[in-house]
């Protein structure tokens, strides 16, 4: 999608802390860091929400969980633990329009969420 922000980052065209990548995912560091590690793992390509996940797209979850877990271990965080967030429409808090997975860590997170 030519005017997603994410899109734009995947092609290089909006500069972006960029962690990790494979075949088919995108981590880059949150702008607005809520934790000592907070990355963004995106798939490469455009799928808005969770509610955009089908047969044909859905491996892309995988490949993003993939990415996740390399960077958890990479960032240290992996023991003590960390939180995945997948934010979905207005009630969800979903600002960027394409599907993305929140790596949260390096310290105690609250729960419930507010
Ligand atoms: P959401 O609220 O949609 O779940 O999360 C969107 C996230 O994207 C927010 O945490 C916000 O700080 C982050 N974000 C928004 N614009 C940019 C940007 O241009 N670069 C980076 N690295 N993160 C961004
Ligand atoms: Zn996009």
């Amino acid at each position: 999608m030519s005017d997603c922000l994410f899109c734009k980052i995947v092609k290089g065209e909006i500069p972006a802390e960029i962690v990790a990548e494979n075949d088919h995912a995108l981590a880059f560091r949150d702008i607005n860091p809520q934790a000592s590690t907070h990355v963004l793992v995106i798939p490469k390509v455009h799928i808005a929400s969770t509610q955009d996940l089908n047969n044909e797209n859905v491996d892309a979850l995988s490949h993003m969980a993939l990415l996740a877990n390399e960077i958890s271990d990479a960032e240290k965080i992996k023991d003590s633990g960390y939180r995945w967030v997948i934010n979905t429409g207005d009630d969800g808090g979903q600002t960027v329009f394409h599907i993305h997975l929140h790596l949260l860590g390096g310290r105690q997170l609250n729960w419930p969420p507010g």
